[in-house]
């Protein structure tokens, strides 16, 4: 786990670890971006709380929910993905184009 400093300058922070959140961050991992999560307290989002997903492709026996959701966090790891447990407190998003966006953690 990363622990964020008093101020940083981050490429891409994504707030929130369900299907989103570590889609957006594998994505951007494999771009190079190295993307910052802020997972919540609550990381793999609503699919924790199931059992058998049975609707995501590539598992014809279904999967459980927690299990799926370990592997979208350990996917966008491989790829250079870094994670804070806590939460996004307030996010100001910059007019600029190209501006600063500024999130507040914990
Ligand atoms: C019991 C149950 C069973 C389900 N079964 C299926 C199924 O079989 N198949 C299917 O396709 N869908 C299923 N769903 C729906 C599926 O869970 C959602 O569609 C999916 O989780 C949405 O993903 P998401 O990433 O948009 O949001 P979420 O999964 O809701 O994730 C949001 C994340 O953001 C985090 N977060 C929120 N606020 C902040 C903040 N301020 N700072 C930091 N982090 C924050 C939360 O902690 C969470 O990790 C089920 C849902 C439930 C509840």
């Amino acid at each position: 786990m990363t622990s964020p400093s008093p101020e940083q300058i981050e490429n891409v922070i994504i707030v929130g670890s369900g299907p989103a959140g570590y889609t957006a961050a594998l994505y951007t991992s494999r771009a190079n971006l190295t993307p910052l999560v802020i997972e919540g307290f609550m990381w793999g989002g609503l699919l924790q709380q199931t059992t058998d997903v049975e609707n995501y492709p590539g598992f014809p026996e279904g999967i459980e929910g927690p299990a799926l959701m370990q592997k979208f966090r350990d996917q966008a790891e491989r790829f250079g993905t870094r994670f804070v447990t806590d939460e996004a407190t307030q996010v100001e998003l910059s007019d600029e184009p190209g501006g600063v966006h500024t999130v507040w953690v914990g």
